[in-house]
């Protein structure tokens, strides 16, 4: 999608990837949150979470998850613990129209989130 800051990102036309395959890539949020603050976003444009249906796009999720897992693991922060997370829709805080998932790490994390 041309007016998608993160299609932008998954098409190297800005920003840098931390890793790269071909469905799905990783980058530095640019506001961390915790010493590791990764996303984790499919190439395809979809707007959130909640658009995700069976099928294909439900396999490209499960994807997310092993690779955030990966980085996690190459972080370091697989044995202390880390969280993903995706917020869907503005109530719970998305900010940005294509799908992402927050790696946060490398600091304790509370619990109930805000
Ligand atoms: P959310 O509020 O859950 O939609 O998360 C969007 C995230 O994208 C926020 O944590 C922002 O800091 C991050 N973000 C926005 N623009 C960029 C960008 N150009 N590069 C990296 N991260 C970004």
């Amino acid at each position: 999608m041309s007016d998608c800051i993160f299609c932008k990102i998954a098409n190297k036309e800005m920003g840098k990837l931390i890793y790269e395959d071909d469905q799905v890539v990783a980058f530095e949020d640019l506001s961390p949150q915790a010493p590791v603050h990764v996303l984790v976003i499919p190439k395809k444009h979809i707007a959130r979470i909640s658009d995700v249906t069976d099928g294909e796009d439900a396999c490209l999720m499960g994807h997310i998850m092993v690779i955030a897992n990966k980085i996690a693991a190459e972080r370091g922060i697989a044995e202390e613990g880390y969280r993903i997370v995706t917020n869907c829709n503005e109530g719970a805080g998305q900010s940005v129209w294509h799908v992402h998932f927050h790696l946060l790490g490398g600091r304790k994390l509370g619990w109930p989130p805000g």
